[in-house]
């Protein structure tokens, strides 16, 4: 057989993966399968859908009485797999989902999932709205515009549009004024082909005080939220009230209402810088890649782009195919490590799109093709998200929801 090493890197066709220890394999039609890429071929993320539904189950307790749970599962399920966690948590028993875009929407219902949908973010066209009819998607309202639009849109269709108002309580961002609430909660209850669903708000700060406390930016939100819903001069029988996210949630029962918006907790994480609720909450997701290169550098050898990292004796590097464009942020370049079997494995130089660089001279067991965890367990340790968030002050949120689509998802 011959020695694809001594090849030098030429292979003739006949010998494809003819190295020593691996089966021959020919380039025929009949195992064409075998050279498409494999889900564990270089970089991956696993998801444990069971983990996402067990989170589901163990918020349900803490929610006061007859409160809705809704799983935000926008951007993908924050990096997740959208459709693996809305299942997963309408399983854990969520009763609804939360997207921020149309077209998140419809890729739910496209995989057949028919329990309600509320789009947060704002739509703005008619060509937006007339989908969510379509589609059966409910939408926020942040102004009479769009309110407007959609009674006219519905007319002569004997279909209804389904609405969440939402207000500005102290984010400054969706939602009408707090003062134009009570007028187009009764606007919108005159428009005959408008159904008023939810009335919400969002908070801004529910992960960083202390506590709720008098004086606090969510003890004000909360009292501006209910100073609304409590003058409505409508009725509002079959209209659900909701204000929190996952660290109003957690923090305070006086923030439930009818429903919670829960995304980050259902994920696993607590964003809770302070007090918490006795909640079981685990990470469902971890990022594994494979060494695909092995090399020996001699001490003083610059590595990677900037020579940010320079070698101080003889070293073993080892290539991982994972980069900033998987979702692995460059500003995280030398500061973090990777797990194999248990040990810590330092990365060095910078992180480039597709590959990073670890230092395995310590640890001569790693072999091209040795799987490594940039995030999640292996042996008895364990890499957080929340230590990759504390290395280059980036927010749980947006490392999740930063794994790209690259990235195969493997349900385990
Ligand atoms: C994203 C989002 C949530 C969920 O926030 P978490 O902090 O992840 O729980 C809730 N409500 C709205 C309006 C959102 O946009």
């Amino acid at each position: 057989m011959l020695d694809a090493v001594l090849l030098n890197g030429y292979i003739p066709r006949n010998n494809l993966f003819s190295i020593k220890g691996e089966r021959d394999l020919e380039l025929t039609k009949e195992n064409h399968s075998l050279f498409k890429a494999n889900a564990r071929q270089r970089a991956w993320v696993e998801v444990n859908p069971s983990t996402i539904e067990n989170n589901a189950r163990n918020l349900r307790p803490i929610l006061s009485n007859g409160c809705l749970l809704m799983a935000v599962v926008k951007a993908d399920g924050y990096g997740h797999g959208a459709e693996t966690v809305s299942r997963a948590a309408l399983d854990g028993g969520a009763n609804s989902l939360g997207v921020a875009t149309l077209q998140e929407g419809i890729e739910l219902r496209n995989a057949g999932l028919d329990c309600p949908i509320l789009v947060l973010g704002n739509l703005i066209d008619s060509a937006e709205l007339l989908a969510c009819l379509h589609w059966d998607l409910m939408l926020t309202l942040s102004s009479e515009r769009e309110a407007l639009l959609c009674q006219n849109l519905a007319d002569g269709t004997g279909r209804h549009f389904s609405v969440h108002l939402k207000f500005d309580t102290g984010m400054a961002r969706l939602g009408c004024h707090l003062e134009d609430a009570p007028k187009l909660i009764e606007k919108i209850d005159q428009l005959s082909n408008l159904e008023l669903k939810g009335i919400y708000s969002h908070l801004a700060l529910a992960e960083e005080e202390s506590y709720c406390e008098l004086g606090s930016v969510t003890f004000h939100q909360k009292e501006r939220f209910e100073s609304v819903v409590r003058n409505i001069s409508i009725s509002t029988k079959n209209c659900c009230f909701h204000l929190a996210n996952s660290a109003g949630t957690l923090r305070d029962s006086g923030l439930h209402y009818d429903m919670v918006r829960v995304g980050l907790a259902l994920y696993g994480y607590n964003p809770l810088k302070y007090s918490s609720a006795e909640v079981d909450l685990k990470p469902a997701l971890s990022v594994k890649a494979r060494v695909t290169l092995i090399r020996e550098v001699a001490s003083g050898v610059g590595v990677s782009y900037g020579h940010a990292f320079i070698t101080t004796r003889l070293t073993r590097l080892a290539v991982v195919s994972i980069g900033y464009a998987d979702g692995i942020s460059q500003n995280l370049s030398g500061k973090i490590s990777v797990l194999f079997n248990g040990f810590r494995l330092p990365q060095v130089g910078a992180i480039t799109m597709d590959q990073l660089l670890i230092d395995i001279t310590d640890h001569p067991e790693v072999r091209v093709g040795s799987v490594v965890t940039l995030l999640g367990k292996d042996g008895n340790d364990c890499i957080t998200l929340q230590e990759w968030c504390d290395l280059n002050s980036s927010i749980l949120w947006e490392v999740l929801c930063g794994f790209n689509q690259r990235l195969p998802r493997l349900l385990i």
